[in-house]
């Protein structure tokens, strides 16, 4: 046990005593999954009637299947120490895309194709042999057996019984008989069960636009704020089997219901050119949101703990303006490290003192893309794994690799890692993950340009690595424990400044020396060979016992509890 895990599970504990919702903020890899499970299981079996459904959301599969592992382990632990099996359910949900096991269905590239087809074998006027209708004959008679299901366990089980992965996951959840905690990316939670929704990773207007909640009807609205619903109902009516085939006249009737519905926090941005064909007219229209608080709404309604959990949520005070809420804890952790393993750096300006930034007045400069350029270049040489570098847009990273092939920086890189580039297509960005990190474990080392709030940029392990950004979102996951390390290079000098840097999270602030504030390339590259030479130096866990590490004694000694409540700031 770590003194900070713990210091965090005291805060957690007195957000569920007071029913009230909390912002926690700890660095990644410092084990705040684990603890957050261990504390919500430990309190779900001290009081049952308190905390009944426990409904863990995160943005990616990946995350969630790797948070579906911690839980086997504490599982595992309990069952170990008290010699039996608990009754526990605990399953990860997901869409159809990717929980369905139909032979024609499953291979289907996109969500909305997936759905639609399976709509068209599912809908009740049409017959299938791997309906809902025949799980609701046969399956619902069968509980889910308890033990811990990732989205590979419920297809096995789907497809021995010959259940469709996806209706069992979803009346799973609505059963009495159901999941004590579920799993889910953060879709729309609302029509899950009640109690605990911790929500992590930070969410954001863009995540929660999705969510509708219910607003005051105008008069003006009233001709077509339920045309959605119609739709829907005729379609049923009509008994169409393949949505997709409507699914134009669906996005109309759903966004003039969305504008019926809401007189503020929505606005209509139209663009005159598509990104790709810049120079093609071609106007298209967004309806955003730009209030996430209307979105949330019916979440902290419905849960009795809202818990926003995360590495870099700094500066924390935002969420409760943005989201319109009142936490009974608001907090962020630092880590008690037995050696330095985190060097944050700032580089403000390139070797030939040209202002570095990313700023939109900046951003098309030839010499700040080309130090930008000299940067990735000079530490691509020093480091001796990974380097993912991070962007503010796909737009910005096309034009910005553009311009360094021009200037030939491109190739220089290329002679000392391999480059991959993620794009706006998933299965693209999973290979060129993939085989990024397994140019990083066999050796050959590599480098991943990815862009700030992208597909990348949460819930992936890179191990050890440099993290070159600009936007302190993206280096939650510097490090993943105790014996790694990690260096952090934020390319900006915007980040000099101290109103800039006082929003950095506190566990990169301590971090940050004053050495190391606005430094150039060749500054920053030192720096960079010096603390890579330090954490070369052999470490071992023993090392860290009674600093980072603690004993069950050191634990109950008062000593170390005063500084463990130290370790949490209040907020
Ligand atoms: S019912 Fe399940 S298995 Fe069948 S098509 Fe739909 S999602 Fe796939």
């Amino acid at each position: 046990m770590k003194g900070y895990q713990f210091s965090y599970m005291l805060e957690l504990k007195r957000t569920l005593d007071a029913k009230g919702h909390g912002v926690l903020e700890m660095p990644s890899g410092t084990g705040k999954t684990v603890s957050l499970l261990a504390l919500i299981m430990a309190y779900q079996r001290a009081y049952p009637l308190e905390v009944t459904k426990l409904i863990y959301c995160s943005r990616t599969v990946p995350e969630i299947e790797k948070v579906i592992e911690e839980l086997r382990k504490l599982l595992a632990f309990y069952e170990k120490q008290e010699g039996e099996k608990l009754p526990f359910l605990g399953l990860a949900l997901s869409s159809r895309k990717n929980l369905c096991i139909h032979p024609e269905v499953m291979p289907l590239r996109f969500g909305k194709d997936v759905d639609g087809k399976c709509h068209s074998l599912t809908a009740s006027y049409v017959p299938s042999p791997l309906s809902p209708q025949e799980f609701d004959i046969h399956g619902r008679q069968v509980p889910l057996p308890a033990g811990i299901y990732n989205l590979d366990d419920l297809k096995a089980l789907g497809r021995r019984q010959g259940w469709c992965p996806y209706f069992l996951a979803r009346y799973s959840v609505r059963s009495l008989l159901g999941a004590r905690l579920h799993l889910c990316p953060h879709r729309a939670p609302s029509h899950l069960g009640r109690r605990v929704c911790p929500h992590t990773d930070g969410g954001g207007e863009g995540s929660l636009s999705r969510w509708h909640s219910a607003a005051p009807l105008t008069l003006s609205g009233l001709c077509t704020r339920f045309c959605a619903e119609r739709l829907r109902s005729l379609l049923h009516t009509l008994e169409i089997a393949d949505l997709a085939d409507f699914s134009p006249l669906t996005l109309l009737a759903n966004f003039a219901t969305l504008v019926s519905t809401y007189a503020k926090g929505f606005t209509i941005i139209i663009e005159p050119f598509d990104d790709r064909t810049p120079t093609i007219a071609n106007p298209i229209l967004h309806f955003s949101c730009m209030d996430a608080s209307l979105a949330i709404k019916p979440v902290f309604e419905r849960f009795q703990s809202v818990i926003i959990t995360s590495g870099t949520l700094s500066p924390l005070d935002i969420y409760p303006k943005i989201l319109d809420f009142h936490p009974v804890t608001m907090a962020t952790f630092t880590m008690t490290l037995a050696r330095v393993c985190l060097c944050p750096m700032i580089i403000g300006r390139g070797n030939d003192q040209v202002a570095i930034s990313s700023k939109f007045e900046t951003r098309e400069d030839i010499a700040v893309i080309r130090n930008y350029g000299n940067l990735l270049l000079e530490m691509s040489a020093v480091v001796p794994d990974g380097i993912v570098a991070f962007f503010t847009s796909y737009q910005y990273m096309e034009s910005t690799v553009a311009s360094w092939y021009e200037q030939g920086i491109l190739e220089n890189i290329q002679r000392n890692k391999l480059l991959f580039i993620e794009t706006q297509d998933g299965a693209e960005t999973s290979v060129a993950l993939e085989k990024y990190q397994e140019a990083c474990e066999n050796g050959r080392k590599a480098i991943l340009l990815s862009v700030a709030r992208g597909k990348v940029s949460e819930g992936i392990d890179f191990g050890e690595w440099t993290r070159l950004s600009p936007s302190p979102g993206c280096v939650g996951r510097a490090i993943r424990g105790k014996t790694d390390y990690g260096l952090m290079v934020f390319a900006d000098k915007r980040f000099a400044r101290a109103d800039k840097r006082g929003k950095l999270p506190r566990w990169i602030q301590e971090h940050l020396t004053d050495a190391n504030l606005n430094l150039t390339v060749e500054e920053g590259v030192q720096v960079a060979k010096y603390f890579l030479r330090q954490m070369a130096q052999p470490f071992h866990r023993e090392d860290q016992l009674g600093l980072s590490l603690l004993s069950l004694e050191q634990l109950e000694s008062e000593e170390t509890l005063r500084r463990i409540e130290q370790i949490a700031q209040q907020l």
